[in-house]
């Protein structure tokens, strides 16, 4: 198919969807950059970019270039807590402890979603980008977003089809290829390659030192053998040390939302207990993932997309807690296929406390 068919499909495809319930979730890269132009040209306004807290500068610079350009806002969310503020409590975010996309990505997207009624986010997601990729398809979901449907104009076109494109419209080349990077994106991240890590040192010296900093403190806290390898590129395939510390078995008092954990230092009522039915408060399973919720609750806020009733809040301080009026026992932020593991705390925490019963 030619370049010029294949654009009349993505325009056809686009205008097929509510346009008040469309955003483009431009990340600053070329694929992006392309979904962008195409949903602007079926006349959606709406675009959103993810702030990291580890993007380079010159990404975000980009990014309100665009906007100008187009002359539409790209609205910047940024996550509740940031890259740095998680790091000391989940530590290294490695391939094997994946905790960045929920906490620092997608959180943000969901509460822009849910304060403007988007149902739909464009992305510039393509089939041949990887492996992983090829399974995709046109319209998609995301374990992460869990109340959105994704919308992939661009699935099926090449690398050389966006290139081609962007020197067509005559569109800005993103900052980062413009520098021998394949990609934009998080300048942390575990799945650069150390080539890729090297130039990416450089462009970003400051964020690196930042980073370097706490490499150096984990490979000394955790006794890290090679330690100049790991802080050069062996952390991406960290793997923590066992961190499951038991606190106590649940018993239940008086058959109400009390628990005595067995270890005689927990005796309180634990707050998100009120989301089991009373009927329900025999599900010893139940009890043990909501407690441990609590327990481990960081104040991430990735897990209140999780819940369709918006019943779910970070309190005054700072930890997870439910609004029991709104609450509909759906069981929904017991769920543990979305958002890896349902709750990042519970999953990622240096140290996670857990309940037996
Ligand atoms: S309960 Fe878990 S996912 Fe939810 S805010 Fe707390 S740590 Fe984050
Ligand atoms: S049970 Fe359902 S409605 Fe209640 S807090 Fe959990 S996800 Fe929300």
């Amino acid at each position: 198919m030619l370049l010029k068919e294949k654009e009349i499909e993505a325009l056809y495809f686009l205008r097929q969807f509510p346009r008040s319930k469309v955003a483009v979730s431009f990340s600053g890269g070329k694929d992006s950059l392309v979904a962008l132009h195409l949903a602007y040209r079926a006349g959606i306004r709406r675009a959103v970019f993810s702030d990291t807290t580890i993007e380079s500068q010159k990404v975000i610079e980009f990014v309100k270039e665009v906007g100008t350009l187009f002359g539409i806002r790209i609205d910047i969310v940024r996550p509740r807590k940031s890259f740095w503020e998680l790091i000391p409590f989940l530590g290294i975010p490695s391939v094997h402890n994946r905790w960045c996309c929920p906490t620092i990505k997608f959180q943000q997207l969901n509460e822009y979603a849910k304060k403007y009624g988007i149902k739909y986010y464009i992305t510039g997601l393509r089939k041949d980008e990887s492996l992983f990729r090829k399974e995709y398809e046109k319209i998609g979901t995301n374990p992460m977003l869990p109340y959105i449907i994704q919308l992939n104009p661009i699935i099926d076109w090449s690398e050389k089809e966006v290139w081609e494109y962007i020197k067509k419209y005559e569109l800005p080349v993103p900052p980062g290829y413009k520098n021998g990077l394949l990609r934009n994106g998080c300048v942390i991240c575990p799945y650069k390659s150390p080539k890729e890590l090297e130039k990416v040192k450089k462009l970003e010296p400051e964020i690196w030192k930042k980073f370097e900093d706490f490499l150096n403190l984990y490979a000394h806290v955790f006794g890290i053998p090679n330690k100049e390898e790991f802080v050069r590129s062996g952390w991406r395939s960290w793997r923590p040390p066992t961190r499951r510390k038991v606190v106590g078995k649940i018993k239940i008092i008086n058959n109400k939302n009390k628990i005595e954990l067995t270890n005689g230092l927990e005796k309180r009522d634990f707050k998100l207990l009120k989301i089991i039915n009373k009927e329900k408060l025999n599900d010893l399973k139940k009890i043990k993932i909501l407690i441990e919720k609590e327990l481990n609750c960081i104040g991430c806020g990735a897990c209140l997309s999780l819940c369709p009733a918006d019943a779910l809040h970070i309190n005054e301080m700072g930890v997870i807690d439910v609004d029991i009026k709104k609450c509909t026992h759906c069981y929904e932020c017991l769920n543990s296929s979305k958002l890896r593991g349902g709750c990042v705390g519970r999953n990622y925490g240096l140290e996670i406390f857990v309940v037996e019963y």
